[in-house]
Protein backbone atom coordinates (compact mmCIF):
# COMPACT_ATOMS: atom_id res chain seq x y z
CA UNK A 1 0.00 0.00 0.00
CA UNK A 2 1.49 2.98 -1.04
CA UNK A 3 1.52 6.07 1.76
CA UNK A 4 -0.10 8.91 0.56
CA UNK A 5 -1.77 11.58 2.34
CA UNK A 6 -4.69 13.61 0.17
CA UNK A 7 -3.83 17.33 -0.26
CA UNK A 8 -0.08 16.42 0.20
CA UNK A 9 0.59 17.66 -3.49
CA UNK A 10 0.54 21.70 -2.16
CA UNK A 11 4.19 22.10 -1.13
CA UNK A 12 5.30 25.41 -1.43
CA UNK A 13 1.85 26.86 -1.72
CA UNK A 14 1.44 27.35 2.06
CA UNK A 15 1.30 31.22 2.71
CA UNK A 16 3.79 32.60 4.51
CA UNK A 17 2.68 34.93 7.58
CA UNK A 18 4.94 36.75 9.93
CA UNK A 19 4.28 36.14 13.37
CA UNK A 20 6.73 38.62 14.71
CA UNK A 21 9.23 37.51 18.02
CA UNK A 22 11.04 40.82 19.53
CA UNK A 23 14.48 40.25 19.62
CA UNK A 24 17.64 38.94 18.03
CA UNK A 25 18.49 35.52 18.24
CA UNK A 26 21.56 33.57 19.37
CA UNK A 27 21.31 30.47 17.83
CA UNK A 28 23.58 28.93 20.09
CA UNK A 29 21.99 29.67 23.42
CA UNK A 30 18.86 29.34 22.48
CA UNK A 31 18.50 32.80 24.03
CA UNK A 32 17.67 36.02 22.94
CA UNK A 33 19.47 39.09 23.43
CA UNK A 34 16.42 40.04 26.18
CA UNK A 35 17.06 36.77 27.68
CA UNK A 36 13.88 34.95 26.49
CA UNK A 37 14.27 31.97 24.40
CA UNK A 38 13.23 32.06 20.80
CA UNK A 39 9.61 30.36 20.05
CA UNK A 40 9.29 27.92 17.49
CA UNK A 41 6.70 25.39 16.55
CA UNK A 42 7.23 22.15 14.30
CA UNK A 43 4.30 19.65 13.39
CA UNK A 44 3.81 17.07 10.77
CA UNK A 45 2.12 17.34 7.59
CA UNK A 46 0.98 20.09 5.81
CA UNK A 47 -1.99 21.34 8.21
CA UNK A 48 -1.79 24.40 6.77
CA UNK A 49 -1.07 27.59 8.44
CA UNK A 50 -3.75 27.83 11.29
CA UNK A 51 -2.15 25.55 13.92
CA UNK A 52 1.12 27.05 13.41
CA UNK A 53 0.12 30.47 14.20
CA UNK A 54 -2.35 30.05 17.04
CA UNK A 55 0.59 28.00 19.11
CA UNK A 56 2.88 31.28 17.89
CA UNK A 57 0.37 33.56 18.75
CA UNK A 58 -0.24 32.06 22.55
CA UNK A 59 3.55 31.66 23.25
CA UNK A 60 3.58 35.37 22.08
CA UNK A 61 1.25 35.87 25.03
CA UNK A 62 3.24 34.60 27.35
CA UNK A 63 1.53 30.97 27.61
CA UNK A 64 3.57 28.37 27.34
CA UNK A 65 4.15 25.79 25.01
CA UNK A 66 1.92 23.34 26.35
CA UNK A 67 -0.84 25.34 26.09
CA UNK A 68 0.60 25.73 22.39
CA UNK A 69 0.15 22.94 21.47
CA UNK A 70 -3.06 22.31 22.93
CA UNK A 71 -4.62 24.85 21.68
CA UNK A 72 -3.23 24.64 18.15
CA UNK A 73 -4.04 20.44 17.80
CA UNK A 74 -7.51 21.25 19.27
CA UNK A 75 -8.03 23.02 16.08
CA UNK A 76 -7.02 19.87 14.30
CA UNK A 77 -9.42 17.72 16.39
CA UNK A 78 -12.43 19.71 15.41
CA UNK A 79 -11.81 20.13 11.86
CA UNK A 80 -14.39 17.41 10.04
CA UNK A 81 -12.61 17.31 7.13
CA UNK A 82 -9.51 15.84 8.41
CA UNK A 83 -10.09 12.34 8.13
CA UNK A 84 -7.65 11.42 10.63
CA UNK A 85 -7.72 13.07 13.45
CA UNK A 86 -10.67 13.65 16.11
CA UNK A 87 -14.15 14.53 14.42
CA UNK A 88 -14.43 13.25 10.81
CA UNK A 89 -11.32 10.91 11.73
CA UNK A 90 -12.10 7.64 9.66
CA UNK A 91 -13.33 5.05 11.82
CA UNK A 92 -12.00 1.36 12.64
CA UNK A 93 -13.49 -1.79 10.73
CA UNK A 94 -16.64 -1.60 13.01
CA UNK A 95 -17.49 2.03 11.86
CA UNK A 96 -16.20 3.32 15.30
CA UNK A 97 -14.29 6.58 15.39
CA UNK A 98 -11.48 5.52 18.10
CA UNK A 99 -8.76 7.98 19.01
CA UNK A 100 -5.82 7.61 20.31
CA UNK A 101 -3.77 11.03 21.55
CA UNK A 102 -0.81 12.00 23.85
CA UNK A 103 0.91 14.88 25.49
CA UNK A 104 4.58 15.68 27.26
CA UNK A 105 5.83 18.75 29.03
CA UNK A 106 9.19 20.12 29.85
CA UNK A 107 9.38 19.03 32.98
CA UNK A 108 8.96 15.09 31.89
CA UNK A 109 4.95 14.89 32.57
CA UNK A 110 3.33 12.95 30.58
CA UNK A 111 -0.33 12.42 29.70
CA UNK A 112 -2.19 10.19 27.00
CA UNK A 113 -5.44 8.56 26.11
CA UNK A 114 -6.15 5.22 23.87
CA UNK A 115 -8.85 3.41 22.17
CA UNK A 116 -11.16 6.60 23.07
CA UNK A 117 -14.60 7.00 21.49
CA UNK A 118 -17.13 9.93 21.42
CA UNK A 119 -14.92 12.46 23.08
CA UNK A 120 -13.81 15.37 20.21
CA UNK A 121 -10.65 16.58 22.15
CA UNK A 122 -8.28 13.26 23.14
CA UNK A 123 -5.23 15.91 22.83
CA UNK A 124 -7.18 17.57 26.16
CA UNK A 125 -8.02 14.88 27.96
CA UNK A 126 -4.19 12.99 27.99
CA UNK A 127 -3.65 16.47 28.87
CA UNK A 128 -5.88 15.59 31.77
CA UNK A 129 -4.32 12.38 32.80
CA UNK A 130 -1.33 14.13 33.48
CA UNK A 131 -2.44 17.39 35.55
CA UNK A 132 -5.12 14.99 37.50
CA UNK A 133 -4.37 12.00 37.82
CA UNK A 134 -0.79 9.86 38.88
CA UNK A 135 -0.99 7.57 35.69
CA UNK A 136 0.09 8.18 32.32
CA UNK A 137 -2.20 6.10 30.09
CA UNK A 138 -5.59 6.07 30.02
CA UNK A 139 -8.12 3.62 27.72
CA UNK A 140 -10.90 2.70 26.03
CA UNK A 141 -13.98 2.80 28.49
CA UNK A 142 -12.22 4.72 31.61
CA UNK A 143 -10.73 6.97 29.55
CA UNK A 144 -13.97 8.06 28.08
CA UNK A 145 -15.52 7.91 32.20
CA UNK A 146 -12.39 10.14 32.96
CA UNK A 147 -13.50 12.83 30.45
CA UNK A 148 -16.98 12.64 31.01
CA UNK A 149 -15.92 13.28 34.83
CA UNK A 150 -13.85 15.95 33.98
CA UNK A 151 -16.92 17.71 32.16
CA UNK A 152 -16.04 16.60 28.16
CA UNK A 153 -19.56 15.91 26.58
CA UNK A 154 -20.17 12.83 24.54
CA UNK A 155 -20.48 13.42 21.12
CA UNK A 156 -21.19 11.44 17.91
CA UNK A 157 -17.54 11.77 15.80
CA UNK A 158 -18.27 9.99 12.60
CA UNK A 159 -19.36 12.20 10.22
CA UNK A 160 -21.47 11.45 6.69
CA UNK A 161 -18.12 11.69 4.72
CA UNK A 162 -16.04 9.41 6.85
CA UNK A 163 -19.19 7.01 7.17
CA UNK A 164 -19.69 7.10 3.26
CA UNK A 165 -15.99 6.07 3.41
CA UNK A 166 -16.37 3.39 5.58
CA UNK A 167 -19.55 2.15 3.54
CA UNK A 168 -17.26 2.10 0.86
CA UNK A 169 -14.36 0.00 1.76
CA UNK A 170 -17.26 -2.55 3.51
CA UNK A 171 -18.13 -3.48 -0.10
CA UNK A 172 -14.73 -3.28 -1.23
CA UNK A 173 -12.56 -3.76 1.37
CA UNK A 174 -10.22 -1.73 -0.39
CA UNK A 175 -8.47 1.64 -0.36
CA UNK A 176 -7.97 3.61 -3.15
CA UNK A 177 -5.31 5.57 -0.68
CA UNK A 178 -3.81 4.84 2.81
CA UNK A 179 -5.56 7.34 5.01
CA UNK A 180 -3.43 7.46 8.48
CA UNK A 181 -1.91 10.70 9.67
CA UNK A 182 -1.35 11.81 12.68
CA UNK A 183 -0.92 15.87 14.35
CA UNK A 184 2.10 15.74 15.78
CA UNK A 185 3.53 19.25 17.62
CA UNK A 186 6.63 20.21 19.40
CA UNK A 187 6.91 23.67 20.47
CA UNK A 188 9.57 25.98 22.32
CA UNK A 189 8.01 28.60 24.63
CA UNK A 190 9.59 32.18 25.21
CA UNK A 191 11.07 30.01 28.64
CA UNK A 192 12.95 27.81 26.57
CA UNK A 193 10.57 25.15 27.66
CA UNK A 194 9.60 22.15 24.96
CA UNK A 195 6.57 20.27 24.86
CA UNK A 196 4.79 18.19 22.42
CA UNK A 197 1.47 16.59 21.67
CA UNK A 198 -0.03 14.67 19.02
CA UNK A 199 -3.63 13.36 18.14
CA UNK A 200 -4.81 11.18 15.23
CA UNK A 201 -7.60 8.21 14.74
CA UNK A 202 -5.41 5.71 13.82
CA UNK A 203 -4.92 3.79 10.92
CA UNK A 204 -8.43 3.44 8.69
CA UNK A 205 -10.52 0.79 9.70
CA UNK A 206 -8.12 -0.92 11.80
CA UNK A 207 -9.00 -4.01 13.81
CA UNK A 208 -11.41 -2.48 16.54
CA UNK A 209 -9.45 -2.72 19.61
CA UNK A 210 -6.31 -1.15 17.74
CA UNK A 211 -4.02 1.32 19.14
CA UNK A 212 -0.93 2.90 17.61
CA UNK A 213 2.20 4.68 18.29
CA UNK A 214 0.48 7.94 19.44
CA UNK A 215 -0.53 7.10 23.44
CA UNK A 216 2.77 5.29 23.70
CA UNK A 217 5.16 7.37 25.18
CA UNK A 218 8.64 7.06 23.35
CA UNK A 219 6.91 5.63 20.42
CA UNK A 220 4.43 8.26 19.07
CA UNK A 221 6.08 11.48 21.10
CA UNK A 222 8.60 12.13 23.12
CA UNK A 223 10.20 15.76 24.94
CA UNK A 224 13.26 16.05 26.88
CA UNK A 225 13.73 19.47 27.89
CA UNK A 226 17.78 18.95 27.93
CA UNK A 227 17.68 17.97 24.53
CA UNK A 228 14.53 17.96 22.63
CA UNK A 229 11.43 16.39 21.29
CA UNK A 230 10.12 14.13 19.11
CA UNK A 231 7.29 12.98 17.06
CA UNK A 232 6.03 10.53 14.44
CA UNK A 233 3.44 9.53 11.48
CA UNK A 234 2.89 7.06 9.86
CA UNK A 235 2.50 3.69 10.43
CA UNK A 236 2.08 3.50 14.26
CA UNK A 237 3.27 -0.31 14.88
CA UNK A 238 6.94 0.43 13.20
CA UNK A 239 7.40 3.40 15.88
CA UNK A 240 6.06 0.66 18.86
CA UNK A 241 9.05 -1.33 17.77
CA UNK A 242 11.67 0.65 17.30
CA UNK A 243 10.57 2.97 20.50
CA UNK A 244 11.05 5.84 17.66
CA UNK A 245 10.54 8.88 19.23
CA UNK A 246 12.68 8.42 22.63
CA UNK A 247 14.73 6.80 19.75
CA UNK A 248 15.16 10.39 17.73
CA UNK A 249 15.65 11.75 21.39
CA UNK A 250 18.13 10.03 22.42
CA UNK A 251 20.18 10.16 19.14
CA UNK A 252 20.00 14.34 19.11
CA UNK A 253 21.33 13.89 23.32
CA UNK A 254 24.40 12.22 21.13
CA UNK A 255 25.29 15.01 19.36
CA UNK A 256 23.42 14.54 16.10
CA UNK A 257 20.85 16.73 14.20
CA UNK A 258 17.42 16.58 14.59
CA UNK A 259 17.46 15.48 10.65
CA UNK A 260 20.20 12.95 11.28
CA UNK A 261 18.50 11.69 14.32
CA UNK A 262 14.88 11.12 12.32
CA UNK A 263 16.74 9.48 9.87
CA UNK A 264 18.65 6.99 12.68
CA UNK A 265 15.57 5.85 13.88
CA UNK A 266 13.86 5.46 9.80
CA UNK A 267 16.76 3.23 9.26
CA UNK A 268 16.26 1.01 12.19
CA UNK A 269 12.51 0.91 11.01
CA UNK A 270 14.06 -1.54 8.00
CA UNK A 271 14.67 -4.70 9.85
CA UNK A 272 11.13 -4.32 10.70
CA UNK A 273 9.78 -4.08 7.16
CA UNK A 274 8.27 -7.29 5.13
CA UNK A 275 8.00 -7.32 1.46
CA UNK A 276 6.42 -3.61 1.14
CA UNK A 277 7.44 -0.77 2.77
CA UNK A 278 5.08 0.62 6.06
CA UNK A 279 5.89 4.42 6.07
CA UNK A 280 7.48 6.12 8.82
CA UNK A 281 8.14 9.41 9.56
CA UNK A 282 9.74 11.55 12.36
CA UNK A 283 9.52 15.43 12.71
CA UNK A 284 12.49 16.34 15.91
CA UNK A 285 13.70 19.99 17.39
CA UNK A 286 16.86 20.31 19.89
CA UNK A 287 16.78 23.11 22.56
CA UNK A 288 18.28 25.34 20.17
CA UNK A 289 15.51 25.21 18.34
CA UNK A 290 17.53 23.54 15.06
CA UNK A 291 14.81 20.78 13.74
CA UNK A 292 14.45 18.62 11.09
CA UNK A 293 12.27 15.50 9.46
CA UNK A 294 12.96 12.22 8.11
CA UNK A 295 11.04 9.99 6.21
CA UNK A 296 10.91 6.30 5.31
CA UNK A 297 9.36 6.35 1.97
CA UNK A 298 9.57 10.11 -0.27
CA UNK A 299 6.09 12.41 0.36
CA UNK A 300 6.38 13.37 4.26
CA UNK A 301 6.52 17.02 4.68
CA UNK A 302 6.65 19.33 7.79
CA UNK A 303 5.62 22.50 9.06
CA UNK A 304 7.85 24.75 10.64
CA UNK A 305 6.57 28.06 12.37
CA UNK A 306 8.58 30.57 13.93
CA UNK A 307 9.24 34.75 13.81
CA UNK A 308 9.91 34.06 9.83
CA UNK A 309 6.27 32.99 9.71
CA UNK A 310 5.07 29.51 8.90
CA UNK A 311 6.57 27.31 5.93
CA UNK A 312 6.50 23.90 4.76
CA UNK A 313 9.20 21.92 4.48
CA UNK A 314 9.93 18.14 2.76
CA UNK A 315 11.74 15.91 4.40
CA UNK A 316 14.24 13.43 2.98
CA UNK A 317 14.01 9.98 2.66
CA UNK A 318 15.74 6.68 2.89
CA UNK A 319 13.37 5.51 -0.58
N1 LIG B 1 0.82 6.81 13.60
C1 LIG B 1 -0.61 6.75 13.48
C2 LIG B 1 -1.07 5.40 13.92
O1 LIG B 1 -0.45 4.42 13.57
C3 LIG B 1 -1.13 7.04 12.14
C4 LIG B 1 -0.32 8.00 11.30
O2 LIG B 1 0.28 8.91 11.79
O3 LIG B 1 -0.29 7.85 10.09
O4 LIG B 1 -2.09 5.32 14.56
Amino acid sequence: MKYTRREFVKIGGLATTSLLVNGALNLKSGKNKTGTSKPKVIYTWDYGPVPGKTALALIDKGKTSLDAVESAIKIIEADPNVLSVGYGGLPDAEGKVTLDASVMDWKGNAGAVAFLQNIKHPVSVARLVMEKTPHVLLAGEGAFEFAIENGFKAENLLTNKAKARWEEWMRTKKLKEATHDTIGMLAIDKNGNLSGAVSTSGWAFKVHGRVGDSPIIGAGLYVDNEVGGAASTGYGEIAIKTAGSFTVVEKMREGYSPSEACKIAVERSLKYQKEKHWQICYIAINKDGEFGGYSLEDGFAYTIGDKKGIRLKKAGSLF
